[in-house]
């Protein structure tokens, strides 16, 4: 009798554990299997054999109920992933909801299944088969002729031949029917292979790379350095030593373009993984991996959880990218979770940006991970010029509109140079605040304690917290008046305005407004790419890994937008954003121009930026992160407590808040500073919203980790708690 712990597939706290269960034929640790649990049978998953531990004295009481069946013909979760899922429950993630992120969705419930299809082959050798056909049957000599070097599906083949002719052929023995699954392909663009010679700083970081075996490498190379074919060329090198890769991108950079670069030089080998896929598509990309029938897996964040085994490299490009850390359940870092994965087989991982984060960057100089360093664009090009308008000046002479006269000059002649443009401003809508001239009313979401943004062509006013949508004032409710003043302005009315003034260019817009379809944005990309507008105006999507030749002109308008927003990373942001925009512009042929517009020009942030001086930049954050200790020089918890009942959200974040003083009284140097507040936005979604900030001590001490997460509780009903980690946005 084999023994095994299993966890089901269920949510609630209280089961979040392993339930032993027998069998009289043993599994392997990660099946997916089918268990009574009280009246139900339900999924679940074998998260550890038991069959050689002895039996406790209350154990043996026990009638332990048997396992009903095995749900895959293999292991769905890999050994290293409940390594993973342990790490995780230290930071406070539920085993099975950890268990959850590592298999398509779909799979569970058995929502999924392969598609079976028929699928027809020679049963023979094709001489032979062809003696045993008379000549005259020209149909059946056909269709074995077409099946001369391969099998084909069933349901192909009749749209070519008729059924009977191929009924025939298997009847007598010559082809032979079997079942086959079919494989949903998600859509890439055909690209040819284009082989490069590697630039000398190409060359070195492969080298040390290669060379340098298993651990963490830090790649710093400038927009356009090449460093997609730095990350090919690992995993050449990976696939030919048998082994297999992942290669991790935020979500927008998935364009048909890289995945067309990446089948062309990869072919079947690449399985991709994104949120465009249908789930028919997502399971089929998971199965290839799992099975062996794929060794590269392309995705997004969660693709870092490919079911692949004997990994060589692990790639993630952009790292410094925000969509790198899931800030809902389960909550985890991509990067932190990437090392467990490298640890495990001792592959390569390789961090990838022009402008690292300062926390990865600061590990790299402390030499935790191998810096390597391009400094340069592979085609030789510079990096386009960067001059910055003062708009206080524009200002002084008589220019209130949005755009500089710089900026409409460098327009117009890249508009008559058929050359394209892109605009960037990190604001979405058409103005951000709409208020009453006459009262001062402003129009306010009626579910979160924030002012609504006037989405023009919609005719809307929309919350840009909880996604409530409402008409636009014809008057204001308070008085009556219909004259409203404008807030700021946001990316649909930049091309309002752009187009009133360049009335023949043709202008497309990204935003999450424009790209509202899962792979929409996909579509814009291409568009844009194919030359199909002159303009793009967007947001931050814009600042991702695009590659498009003909832009030569990047404009950024308001480029003190995030300079000073209540977060320690503001400026990190800034600067990161400014440098990924200012390096889509000149990238082929054409020389580049950036032209920014800011209110600050003397800000240590746009100084650096406009040299492109990265380490300059760093120097000066890092030596002020370490002076005001926030992270990485510390690591901050906060403790969201949120309910639609304001006394009861006050209640439980005080209770909490009192547990962690009482703490901190005692151990005193557990925590650098303990704060309890209301949220900088009161309330979202008509909950109320209290926090609690932490500012700990690193390393972290796993008790105070463990005390925090297990204080960071209620029993009040009605009130959630969650607790995030150096989150994202501290509102
Ligand atoms: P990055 O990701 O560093 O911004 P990319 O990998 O997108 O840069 O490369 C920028 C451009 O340079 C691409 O069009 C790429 O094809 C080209 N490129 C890369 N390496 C070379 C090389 N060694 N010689 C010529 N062109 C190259
Ligand atoms: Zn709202």
């Amino acid at each position: 009798m084999y023994r095994y712990s299993v966890i089901v597939d269920l949510s609630a706290n209280a089961l979040d554990r392993g339930f032993d269960y027998v069998s009289e034929t043993p599994f392997e640790v990660g099946t997916r299997v089918s268990v009574p649990f009280g009246k139900m049978t339900v999924e679940g998953f074998i998260i550890k054999d038991k069959s050689s531990e002895p039996l406790s004295e209350k154990d043996k009481t026990i009638n332990f109920k048997s396992i009903t069946a095995a749900l895959d013909p293999y292991p769905v979760i890999l050994p290293e992933f409940l390594e993973i899922a342990e790490f995780l429950r230290t930071q406070n993630v539920r085993l099975i909801d950890s268990l959850r992120l590592f298999i398509p969705s779909k799979l569970r419930g058995g929502k999924v299944k392969a598609l079976n299809r028929n699928y027809i082959e020679l049963a023979i050798a094709y001489d032979e088969a062809v003696k045993l056909v008379k000549s005259t049957a020209k149909a059946q000599l056909d269709i074995i002729e077409r099946l001369k070097d391969g099998g084909e599906y069933e349901s192909i083949l009749t749209k070519e031949f008729s059924q009977s002719g191929i009924n025939t052929l298997c009847n007598k023995g010559i082809l032979t029917k079997s079942e086959k699954e079919l494989r949903r392909t998600p859509k890439a663009m055909n690209i040819e292979r284009k082989d490069v010679v590697f630039t000398a700083e190409q060359a070195n970081a492969i080298e040390v790379i290669t060379k340098g075996g298993g651990g963490t490498y830090l790649l710093h190379g400038v927009t356009g350095s090449g460093k997609t074919e730095v990350y090919m060329r690992l995993i050449d090198d990976a696939l030919a030593s048998g082994k297999t890769a992942i290669m991790l991108v935020p979500e927008i950079y998935l364009t048909p373009q890289m995945l067309g670069v990446f089948r062309s030089r990869f072919g079947e080998s690449v399985s991709v993984l994104h949120s465009g896929l249908s789930d028919g598509e997502r399971y089929d990309e998971w199965a290839r991996l799992i099975k062996g029938e794929a060794q590269i897996a392309l995705g997004a964040r969660s693709a870092l959880f490919a079911p692949l085994t004997n990994l060589g490299v692990i790639i993630i490009d952009e790292e410094h990218d925000g969509s790198y850390i899931s800030e809902s359940n389960p909550r985890y870092f991509t990067i932190e979770c990437a090392e467990l994965r490298q640890k495990e087989s001792n592959a390569r991982l390789v961090l990838g940006s022009a402008t690292p984060s300062v926390d990865t960057y600061l590990k790299a100089k402390k030499g935790e991970y191998t810096l390597i360093e391009m400094n340069r664009r592979a085609n030789n090009k510079t990096l386009p010029r960067l001059e910055t308008v003062d708009m206080r000046l524009e200002m002084r002479d008589g220019n209130l509109g949005l755009f500089s006269k710089p900026l409409l000059t460098a327009i117009d002649a890249a508009l008559e140079a058929n050359e394209q443009v892109m605009v960037f401003l990190n604001r979405r809508g058409y103005t951000s605040k709409v208020q009453c001239r006459k009262c001062g009313y402003v129009a306010v979401c009626t579910d979160c304690d924030v002012s609504l943004t006037y989405h023009k062509s919609e005719g809307a006013l929309k919350c840009h917290y909880c996604g409530n949508k409402f008409f636009m004032l014809k008057t204001c409710p308070k008085c009556g008046a219909s004259d409203f003043k404008d807030g700021k302005t946001g990316t649909e009315k930049v091309v309002t305005e752009l187009q009133r003034v360049f009335p023949n260019a043709k202008i497309a817009r990204m935003d999450n407004d424009s790209v509202t379809k899962k792979d929409a944005y996909l579509n814009i990309l291409q568009a844009f790419a194919n030359h199909e507008s002159d303009i793009l105006v967007g947001t931050q999507m814009l600042a991702k890994g695009h590659d498009f030749k003909s832009v030569t002109l990047v404009g950024i308008l308001d480029a003190d937008q995030a300079l000073y927003f209540p977060d320690y990373r503001s400026y990190e942001r800034t600067f990161q954003l400014i440098t990924q925009v200012a390096g889509r512009a000149g990238r082929e042929e054409k020389a580049g121009r950036v032209i920014m517009q800011t209110l600050n020009p003397d800000h240590f942030v746009f100084r650096f930026a406009e040299k492109y001086d990265y380490h300059g930049f760093y120097e000066k954050e890092i030596n002020s992160r370490e002076v005001t200790k926030f992270p990485p020089f510390s690591r901050i918890y906060r403790i969201l407590v949120t309910s639609e009942e304001q006394e009861s959200a006050v209640i439980a974040a005080r209770g909490i808040y009192t547990v962690l003083r009482d703490y901190k009284t005692e151990n005193p140097s557990a925590f650098l500073s303990l704060a309890a507040a209301q949220s900088e936005i009161s309330r979202i979604e008509n909950k109320y919203r209290y926090q609690i900030i932490i500012v700990a001590p690193v390393p972290a001490a796993p008790e105070v980790a463990e005390f925090i997460y297990s204080s960071a509780k209620t029993d009040r009903k009605g009130v959630f708690v969650s607790t995030d980690i150096n989150p994202q946005q501290l509102y």
